[in-house]
């Protein structure tokens, strides 16, 4: 126990610890890491570890959701569809003019009363389009605003050491903080502070069961 760079304040005992960088990216993809084993030396292992657990340590919040951008996308398909509809009606209605004889190809009964909408559709749809992508470009660049001082999130995040047996996180070497074993929402909360979105951790719970 002569050593206390890994060892958790919590067990005082070293060999569950793991740098929150490597936990984290471990729960995105099959990462390689650093840690140390049972007798004390370092080791390149590679660990799946839960996305629960890797979310839980996100230095950052979520990004927002692409969905207005999927209502976008419908919209616009639909606007598209409406207009190429309509012009195609109005085609048809003004193919009077054409040389081929009218009885070559029926239209439909009385076309023009009931797909006149179809220039409305289109407009209302392309209009929604529009908006959809005006609040989602808004959006993205309120998260990126909002998220500008994440460097100095993820300088403090890169000193955080998880513990796998505690379910705790501590500081090393990290100016300012102490050793105090920290629960995954509280070590949430120090980091994003840092960042200057640390009113985000209140709505996003570091484990929030709808997230995972
Ligand atoms: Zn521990």
């Amino acid at each position: 126990m002569s050593r206390t760079r890994t060892t958790c304040p919590g067990c005082d005992r070293d060999d569950r610890v793991q740098a929150v960088p490597a936990v984290y990216l471990a729960g995105r993809d099959a990462v390689t890491s650093r840690e140390r084993n049972r007798d004390g030396d370092m080791r390149t292992v590679t660990r799946a570890v839960t996305t629960g657990l890797s979310d839980a340590l996100a230095p950052v919040p979520a990004p927002p959701s692409n969905a207005i951008g999927g209502v976008g996308l419908a919209a616009g398909f639909v606007g598209v569809a409406s207009l190429m509809g309509w012009m195609f009606v109005e085609g048809a209605l003004e193919g009077g003019s054409d040389p081929m004889p009218d009885f070559a190809f029926a239209p439909p009964a009385s076309p023009g009363p009931d797909l006149g909408f179809l220039s409305w559709v289109a407009a209302l749809a392309l209009g929604v389009a529009f908006l959809a992508l005006v609040e989602l470009w808004r959006r993205r660049a309120a998260f990126a605003s909002l998220t500008r001082g994440r460097h100095r999130a993820e300088e403090l995040w890169s000193h955080g050491w998880y513990c796998h047996r505690c379910g705790t996180v501590h500081f090393e070497d990290a100016p300012g903080e102490d050793r105090a074993p920290l629960t995954l929402q509280r070590f949430r909360e120090r980091v994003w502070e840092h960042g200057g979105y640390g009113h985000l951790a209140a709505r996003q719970r570091a484990m929030d069961p709808a997230r995972s």
